[in-house]
C-alpha cells in the first residue's frame, strides 16, 4: 500500500508499505477515505516541527472506512464510515489522572511520534476510533478532528450561552471555533487581515468581523461590545502581539485562551489580569470531545460547506503542499482524497 512519508526536512515521498493486520484482539483496521493537511503537517515537512520523530507516516485529521475489526471489538462493523482520535496517552501521569491525557506527559499523537493517516490503511485501537453517520460525506467527516480543536478552545474558554466571544484569526482553526461558539449560543466577533476569509466568517455565523489592519482592533472591539470587551478570547493568530492584545480586550471575568507555539516572549502586564481577575489558559489538541463534535456533526442541519477547498489525489501531495504554500488566500482545508 502507498503512504505518504517525511524523512527529512523537505524530503517527503509516496512510498510502498506492507498493509498493517490486526494483531490484537481490539484493533481495528481502517480503509482511509480522506486525511485533511494540518499546518503542523506542513511543520514537519519542512522539519520545524522539534516533537516529531522521522521517518514519520504524516496525518491526524483522517476519516475512514472499517474493513476489519478483531474478536473484541463491541459496536462497530465492517463499513461503518468512522474518524480517528490521533492521541495517546499514558494512563498514569497527573494530567492522565485528572483526565486529561491530551497533555500527558508521555503523549505520542498520530503523524507527530507515530505514523499518521496518510495511508491507505491503518490499524487502530478501538478507543481511538469513533463511528460517524453514514449519511456524512467525506469532505465533512474529515473536519471533525479540527473541530474538536474547536470545541476544546471553547471548553477551556469556558464559554456560556450569551458570552461575547472574540476569535482572532479566520483560518481553519479560527473558523472552527467560531461554529462551536456560535452553537453555545455565543455572539462572536472574528478579525483576520484577509477580506474574503471574513466575509466567509460571516457566512458561517459571525455576527462581526472586524479587519485587522485597516481598523484599531482594541477601539472597534471595546465599540461593539458597548466597551465591556470580550468575554472570551481565543487567539488564533498566535504571535507575540496577539497574546498581549487578547488581555488588553478581555472583559471583567474574561477568559483569554491561548494556541500558539511562539517561542517568543510577549509583553504582558499584571494589572489587568488580576484587576479584571483574567483567566489565561493553554489549550491543546483535545479531551473527550469527539463524542460532542460527531453530534453537531451528525444533526442534519450542521453545515461545514466551504471549508473544505480543494481535493487532490494521494499521488497529487506535491502539488496540493505547493498550492498551500504558495497561495494561502486560496485555501482554507486542502485534503488528500484516497477514493479514485
Ligand atoms: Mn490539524
Ligand atoms: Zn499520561
Amino acid at each position: 500500500m502507498k503512504a505518504v512519508q517525511v524523512t527529512g526536512p523537505h524530503n517527503l515521498n509516496i512510498v510502498e508499505k506492507d498493509k498493517p493486520v490486526i494483531t490484537a484482539k481490539e484493533e481495528v483496521l481502517i480503509k482511509v477515505k480522506m486525511v485533511g493537511i494540518c499546518g503542523s503537517d506542513i511543520h514537519i515537512y519542512h522539519g520545524t516541527n522539534p516533537l516529531a520523530t522521522l521517518p514519520r507516516v504524516i496525518g491526524h485529521e483522517v476519516t475512514g472506512e472499517v474493513e476489519a475489526i478483531g474478536e473484541g471489538v463491541e459496536g462497530l462493523s465492517v463499513g461503518d464510515k468512522v474518524v480517528i482520535e490521533p492521541i495517546e496517552s499514558c494512563g498514569h501521569c497527573y494530567a492522565c489522572r485528572t483526565g486529561r491525557g491530551n497533555v500527558c506527559s508521555n503523549l505520542e499523537v498520530y503523524g507527530v511520534h507515530r505514523d499518521g493517516g496518510m495511508q491507505e490503511y491503518m490499524v487502530m485501537p478501538q478507543k481511538l476510533v469513533h463511528k460517524v453517520n453514514g449519511d456524512l460525506d467525506w469532505k465533512e467527516s474529515v473536519l471533525i478532528e479540527p473541530f474538536t480543536i474547536g470545541a476544546q478552545a471553547n471548553w477551556r474558554g469556558d464559554v456560556q450561552n450569551g458570552d461575547t466571544v472574540f476569535i482572532m484569526g479566520a483560518g481553519p482553526i479560527g473558523l472552527c471555533c467560531l461554529k462551536v461558539a456560535k452553537s453555545k449560543g455565543a455572539t462572536v466577533i472574528i478579525s483576520d487581515l484577509n477580506e474574503s476569509r471574513l466575509e466567509f466568517a460571516k457566512e458561517w455565523g459571525a455576527d462581526y468581523t472586524i479587519h485587522a489592519s485597516r481598523s484599531n482592533v482594541t477601539e472597534e472591539l471595546m465599540e461593539i461590545t458597548k466597551q465591556e470587551g470580550a468575554n472570551v478570547v481565543i487567539d488564533a493568530v498566535c504571535l507575540p502581539q496577539t497574546f498581549e492584545q487578547a488581555i488588553e480586550v478581555a472583559s471583567v471575568a474574561g477568559r483569554v485562551v491561548v494556541l500558539g507555539f511562539d517561542e517568543r516572549p510577549s509583553q504582558i502586564k499584571q494589572l489587568p489580569i488580576t484587576k479584571k481577575e483574567v483567566t489565561i489558559t493553554g489549550s491543546r489538541l483535545q479531551t473527550n470531545q469527539f463524542p460532542g463534535v460527531i453530534g453537531m456533526f451528525n444533526e442534519q442541519s450542521f453545515d461545514t460547506t466551504g471549508m473544505v477547498t480543494q481535493i487532490f489525489q494521494l499521488e497529487q501531495i506535491h502539488e496540493a503542499i505547493q498550492l498551500i504554500e504558495t497561495s494561502p488566500q486560496e485555501v482554507m482545508k486542502v485534503v488528500i482524497s484516497f477514493e479514485k
